[in-house]
C-alpha cells in the first residue's frame, strides 16, 4: 500500500465479538499509516466508570450524565489503543469480564449511544481512520469510504475468544454463554442493533486466516484509493 492518495479514507469495520475485528482493524491501520479507533473501548470505559461510581446499568439518564462528565480518550499506540478514563490508564482493566458484560448493557441506551456517536464522529471526521465497532457503517459514518462487516460462525468466534484469553475447563462454557448473550443483546437492541450496512462488504472469516482476511480488505482499500 505505497500509493499516497489525495484524501485519507474513513474505513468502517463492524461485526460481532470474536470475528477478528480488532486484530484486523489494528493491522490494517498500521499498514496504511492510519489511526485505529476502537469504539467498543469507549463503551467499556463508560461501563467501568458506572461500576466505580455505582451507577445502575439500566439508568439511561444517569449513564448519559456520567458520560458527559467523563474524559474518555483513545490513544492509539503501535501496540494497540491505550484507553484513558479521566486521565487514568484503564487499557487492561476494561478487558475484564465484569466490564465486558457491563459495556454490553450500558450500550443499549439511546442517550448513551448519541453521546458516543457524536464523539466518534468528531474523532474520525478528518479521515485516515479505521474505526471498528458495531454501528460504524450504519450510524457513525454512514458515508464511510469503505465498510467491512466481518462475521464468522458463532462456534468459531467463541473458540477464538477462549483461545485468545487462554480459558479452558468449566469457565470456558460460562464464558461462551456470556458471549452468546452479548451477541444476542447487540443484535436485538432497539437502537442501532448490530447489522451489516446495506453497502458493506461482508467477509466471513470462519475458514480464513487473519492474513487472508487482511489480504481481501487490502485489495478493497487499494481499489478505493485508486478512485478516491
Ligand atoms: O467491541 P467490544 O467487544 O470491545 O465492545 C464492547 C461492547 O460495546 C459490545 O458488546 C457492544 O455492546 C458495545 N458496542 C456498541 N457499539 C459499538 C462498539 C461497541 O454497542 N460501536
Amino acid at each position: 500500500m505505497d500509493a499516497t492518495p489525495a484524501r485519507k479514507l474513513i474505513i468502517a469495520v463492524d461485526g460481532p465479538a470474536g470475528a477478528g475485528k480488532s486484530t484486523i482493524a489494528s493491522r490494517l491501520a498500521r499498514k496504511l499509516g492510519y489511526v485505529n479507533l476502537e469504539s467498543g473501548a469507549m463503551y467499556r470505559a463508560l461501563a467501568l466508570k458506572a461500576i466505580e461510581w455505582d451507577v445502575s446499568f439500566d439508568d439511561a439518564a444517569a449513564l448519559r450524565k456520567l458520560a458527559e462528565n467523563s474524559r474518555i480518550v483513545l490513544e492509539p499506540t503501535i501496540g494497540g489503543n491505550r484507553v484513558l478514563l479521566d486521565g487514568k490508564d484503564v487499557s487492561s482493566r476494561i478487558r475484564e469480564r465484569d466490564v465486558t458484560e457491563a459495556a454490553s448493557r450500558v450500550s443499549v441506551h439511546p442517550p448513551v449511544r448519541e453521546w458516543m456517536v457524536a464523539r466518534q464522529q468528531e474523532m474520525g471526521k478528518d479521515g485516515g481512520v479505521v474505526m471498528e465497532g458495531r454501528d460504524i457503517g450504519t450510524k457513525v459514518f454512514p458515508h464511510a469510504d469503505l465498510k467491512i462487516f466481518l462475521d464468522a460462525d458463532p462456534v468459531v468466534r467463541e473458540q477464538r475468544r477462549l483461545d485468545q484469553q487462554k480459558i479452558k475447563g468449566p469457565s470456558a462454557e460460562s464464558m461462551a454463554a456470556e458471549l452468546r448473550e452479548r451477541d444476542h443483546r447487540d443484535r436485538t437492541r432497539a437502537t442501532s442493533p448490530l447489522v451489516s450496512a446495506p453497502d458493506a462488504i461482508v467477509i466471513d472469516s470462519t475458514q480464513l486466516s487473519e492474513d487472508e482476511v487482511l489480504k481481501q480488505i487490502d485489495a478493497l482499500v487499494r481499489e478505493k484509493m485508486a478512485t478516491a
